[in-house]
């Protein structure tokens, strides 16, 4: 992609709402806009580091069985009165009406309309277990939005939703799923911990959130010093220097982002809700549910967080919006025919960033590192002699190459 034709309008300093380093650098860097108080525009960086943190959690869900659809942001009243959250739900929830003074909402979360979706079709054991996931736009009217992606009141969730025949094929798809969650934040260059947790305002028995350890994380994490006990400080109640309850050992506590969360939800919507099947002994029992959850857009927010400095981003491999960015410095119109047959050749097998813009090289510098492509191709002054500049941010190491080179090094690292 031409950068002159890249909609990404870096900025020298940061909005003064802007509190953390993920923050100022997301807005900095042309990632995101903010349209309203925790609503925000995704523009194209931003948005193609979000579609590959989707294609993640798609091949991880997909290859163990998943499904995904895609359900209404819009829900009526109906079924949040089923489950009794349209009274519970409190005034996170985001209530509208329709012309015909009918009640809705804006979904901050799909147990209703999935619960109501399976009921109609899963009447038998035989057609059990099922998974079933999306990755849409929630609503939630925050008390405190803020942090940008972090606590928006409009933000991207993966969620899905299991259902089982029995309390061991839900055990059974717990663990599937922690495993992919663990997989999936790897694959995204995460640095993750486990957390036990409570369940909270979707109810249920067991849950467990996926941390990324940070100063700026708004849990509270307390663990153990001595062996793996963690726990979220809302649940475990615990802090620094009491005993852990596994071992006796010292408990001490550390911030958290929580970008993940699974719950073992059991029956309590499939009761409510009605949502009934046949076993195999004939008898009508409640379908037993989990739910699992990955906040998309704050994942972001937590990888910009985890792998970036004051004035740069350095993005993990499996989710820069770009894999190479070609930077011209050399003038003249033999210069720039090099250049666009470099472009063209590794375009075609990478997600190339040609900065053309008519900008000094001071400028192209530092919007190079705000937008943070992890390998940078410099054609300056050596271009006269068939060399470029190959920048490995990664190891922080600047090589001078021919040109012709250039594409078989990109193959043995990308
Ligand atoms: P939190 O405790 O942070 O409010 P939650 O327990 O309400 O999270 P869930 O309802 O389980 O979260 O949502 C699943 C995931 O969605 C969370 O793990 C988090 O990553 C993300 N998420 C939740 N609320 C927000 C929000 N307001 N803005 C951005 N992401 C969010
Ligand atoms: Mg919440």
């Amino acid at each position: 992609m031409k950068q002159s034709m890249l909609f990404a309008p870096t900025l020298k300093d940061a909005p003064k709402d802007a509190e953390v380093k993920s923050h100022k650098l997301l807005i900095r860097a042309g990632l995101v806009k903010m349209t309203a108080a925790g609503v925000y525009s995704y523009l194209p960086l931003g948005q193609r580091v979000m579609k590959k943190i989707e294609a993640i959690v798609r091949d991880e869900h997909d290859k163990r069985g998943c499904s995904e659809l895609l359900m209404p942001a819009l829900q009526p009243r109906d079924l949040w009165e089923e489950s009794g959250r349209w009274a519970n739900y409190g005034p996170e929830l985001m209530r509208l009406k329709d012309r015909k003074e009918r009640d809705f909402c804006l979904g901050p979360t799909h147990e209703e309309v999935i619960t109501a979706l399976v009921r109609d079709h899963i009447d038998s054991y035989k057609k059990l277990p099922l998974a079933l996931y999306q990755i849409q736009t929630k609503y939630r009217d925050e008390l405190r939005p803020r942090f940008a992606l972090m606590r928006g009141r409009e933000f991207v969730m993966k969620d899905l939703y299991t259902f089982s025949d029995s309390e061991e094929d839900l055990n059974a798809w717990y663990d599937t799923m922690m495993d992919a969650y663990t997989t999936i934040f790897k694959r995204a260059g995460l640095d993750t911990r486990i957390v036990a947790s409570s369940t909270g305002q979707i109810g249920g028995d067991v849950a467990h959130e996926f941390m990324v350890m940070s100063e700026v994380g708004e849990d509270t994490i307390s663990y153990c010093t001595k062996c793996e006990y963690a726990a979220n400080q809302e649940f475990s109640g615990l802090t620094d220097g009491d005993p852990c309850p596994k071992c006796g050992g010292e408990i001490a506590t550390a911030k958290g982002i929580e970008v993940g969360n699974i719950f073992k939800l059991g029956t309590k919507y499939s009761k409510s809700m009605n949502a009934y099947f046949t076993d195999r002994d004939g008898a009508r029992k409640p379908l037993v549910m989990g739910c699992y959850g990955i906040g998309i857009s704050r994942t972001l927010m937590a990888a910009v967080e985890q792998h970036s400095e004051e004035n740069s981003i350095l993005w993990p491999k499996s989710i820069t919006p770009f894999d190479v960015h070609i930077v011209p410095l050399a003038k003249g119109k033999e210069a720039q025919e090099t250049i666009d047959r470099l472009y063209r050749s590794l375009n075609d097998r990478h997600d190339v960033l040609l900065d053309d813009r008519d900008e000094r090289a001071g400028v192209k510098f530092k919007d190079a590192d705000l937008i943070g492509v992890p390998y940078r191709i410099v054609a300056g002054k050596t271009l006269q002699e068939g060399k470029v500049e190959f920048t490995d941010r990664y190891k922080n190491e600047t090589v001078q190459i021919p040109i012709e080179d250039v594409e078989e090094r990109l193959k043995q690292i990308l």
